[in-house]
This record gives structure tokens, sequence and C-alpha cells, in this order.
């Protein structure tokens, strides 16, 4: 995969990473007028939804699509469609071409004919946000040939939502374009699904993370940069924020302060233990974050234990991770990640961080 500009057939000149093959199809179907009315784009956060969406849109509103009328310049402004549209001259550059002004308005966030649906900060996204979308639907585009509805946090659509867009994903105007994006499509009713293909968003391997980050000058010791794949777990964006020197010197002491936990039930060392969990601290989302952190090293363990070959969340060595097991009985790894994630829920249950981290440590046995 190139991780700059890459003008092929289906080019990448805005410069995306990952999810190459699958925005090459939707470039092309694009290029072919052969989009589905709607699709489901399912991924983790950070896999790349949002880009992949952005990249459709640009495509479609990218002048140098072929077939793609351009509005006529009228007074040295753009007077869209007052005057008879001027057909883009023939070019083959590849869409999006990131350039244009079709492609700038949409990369800015300033296409009238994009809409974004988000459930602004509440749990789900209700019935209303969807009907005000049906409402808006037989209203054409303006500027572009396709109306795009970009649908955020699509699995938390209550059923209502869902029953409410189902109309609309049934018998859509054939100007209308649904980008459904999700992480996990098992709350999506089935009705759904058979609407819209489902396309899958990768996030990226390890290398390509290094590879991007050494290319910006995000030179990092080799344990430290180690720590910040973990961390980032495939997002490009996470990797960014991790790397800088504050992100990456916390994260650095909170796996400190895990490995020392670690050690301290490895070698039946109470005191290192203890310490280990004193410096947890009483913030919540902090202590949180340590408790998913040990979780992801106990995980590791068991997983090791077990001779499975998984990728590894935790440790970047598996030896060395392999090593450390070798120091548990399963039995004492079970009993201890069990005690992690009952103290995870307990923590966010508001209970008392103290007396949580005290009676994980006593229910697992290591103490
Ligand atoms: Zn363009």
């Amino acid at each position: 995969m190139s991780l700059h500009t890459d003008h092929n057939d289906f080019g990448n000149p805005l410069g995306i990473l990952g999810n190459t093959r699958l925005l090459q199809r939707l470039t092309k179907d694009v290029s072919e007028s052969r989009l589905s009315h709607a699709y489901i784009l399912d991924g983790k956060p950070g896999s790349g939804r949002h880009t992949v969406a952005r990249h459709v849109a640009a495509a479609i509103a990218c002048y140098h699509r072929e077939g793609r009328q351009i509005p006529a310049a009228q007074d040295g402004q753009f007077g869209f469609f007052d005057d008879d549209p001027i057909p883009v001259p023939e070019t083959h550059l590849p869409i999006p071409c990131g350039a244009c002004e079709g492609c700038r308005k949409v990369l800015e966030g300033i296409s009238p004919d994009v809409h974004v649906i988000g459930r602004e900060g509440k749990a789900t996204l209700g019935v209303d946000a969807i009907r005000r979308v049906r409402e808006s639907l037989y209203i054409s585009p303006v500027e572009l040939d396709t109306k795009i509805y970009v649908i955020e946090d699509a699995e938390t659509m209550t059923p209502q939502a869902q029953n409410a867009l189902l109309l609309s994903l049934e018998e859509p105007p054939p100007y209308v374009l649904f980008l459904l994006l999700c992480n996990g499509t098992e709350h999506l009713l089935e009705t759904i699904l058979s609407r819209a293909p489902v396309l899958k968003t990768q996030p990226m391997s390890d290398g390509e993370i290094r590879s991007y980050l050494q290319s910006n000058r995000r030179t990092l010791p080799a344990s430290d940069m180690e720590a910040v794949l973990i961390g980032a777990d495939g997002s490009i964006g996470q990797a960014l924020t991790l790397s800088d020197s504050k992100s990456l010197k916390d994260i650095l002491r909170q796996r400190g302060l895990i490995d020392a936990f670690i050690k301290g039930c490895a070698h039946k060392k109470k005191n290192t233990l203890t310490e280990a969990v004193s410096q947890f601290g009483s913030k919540r989302e902090e202590v949180l974050r340590l408790l998913s952190l040990l979780s992801l090293a106990v995980r590791d363990l068991l997983l090791v234990k077990k001779a499975e070959t998984v990728r590894l969340k935790y440790y970047t060595q598996i030896e060395a991770a392999a090593e450390l097991a070798d120091t548990f009985t399963t039995r004492s790894l079970l009993s201890l990640y069990t005690a992690v994630e009952s103290a995870k829920d307990d923590i966010t249950q508001n209970r008392n961080i103290r007396l949580t981290l005290t009676h994980m440590c006593l229910s697992a046995g290591v103490l």
C-alpha cells in the first residue's frame, strides 16, 4: 500500500491510508454510476468509516467525474444551474481529485448536499432525527446530482428510528445515497441489513502505522513504538495522538504500573503489588483505563499459555509473555481476569475505588 498520493486508475489523491480495496471498489461504482442507494460501513472507531464516507462523497462531487456537470460561472461567482451547466472537459484525473471546488466543499464539510446525522451526545439515535431526514428527502439536491445522508452510530438507532429509516430505504428518491456508519451490525434490523450491503472497514496493520509515523518524523525508540501501536489498536488518529510526548509519557507510566502489578502477582511480592495499586490514583476514568489495560495483559497471558496464535493486545514480545505466563497457573490467571472484569463493572457503577481495588486483589487470591 502506498502511503503517499497514489494516482492510479481509481487513485487515492487524498492520501487516505488503509481500506484501499474498499475505496477502489466504491470509487469504481461512483465512476460507473453503479452505486447502491445505501451502504452500511461497519468497523471499529478509528478504522476509517468517516474517511471512506468522505471519499465517496468527494468522488461524487468531483468535477473530474465523467458525466458530472459543473455549474456555470456567473459574474465571477458560481451560480448553480442558473445557466446551462457546463459539461466537464474530458480529463483522466483520478477521482476524487481533492483539489476542485466540488471536492473541496465536501472535504471542508460545507457541501449543501452532504447531510451528517449524529446522536448529538445522546445514548441512542432516535426516531425524531430520522423523521427529519424523511422530511427533507424529497427536496432535490442543490449542487450535486446526489443527496448524501451520512448516519453516524447507526447501530444505536432505536427500533422506531430503524423502522422509520426502512421506509426511506425501501423507496428512496433516485438521487439519494445513505451511508450508515456503525460499529457492529448485530443491533440493526434484518430488514435494514437486507436493503444495504455491509462493507467492512479495516483497522491498519501495525506495519502500516509504523511506516506512517516514521515518514511523519515521529521517530520513537522501539519499545515506545510498540506501546503506541498497542494503544492505537489500528487507528492512525489514535497513533498520532499517542505518539506526542505528553501522551506517550502517560501510556508508558500506565504500562509501568500494570507491569509492576503483574510482576507482583507472578513473584508473590505483595509490596510491589500494593505499591502499584496505590498509584492507580483516584480518578474513575484513569482507574478504568488501567483496569482495561490489566485485563488485556491477563488475557494475553491466558492465550499465550494455551499456545493460541492470536494477536497479543498488551505484550509486545510473545516469548517474554510466555515466560511470564509460565509463572502462573491457568486457574490463577482465570480468577485474576474475572476479578479485574468485575472490578471494572464496580468502578463503572460508582463503587468506592479503593475498596473495589482491594476486593479485586483479595478475590483474585493475589493479596
Ligand atoms: Zn475533484
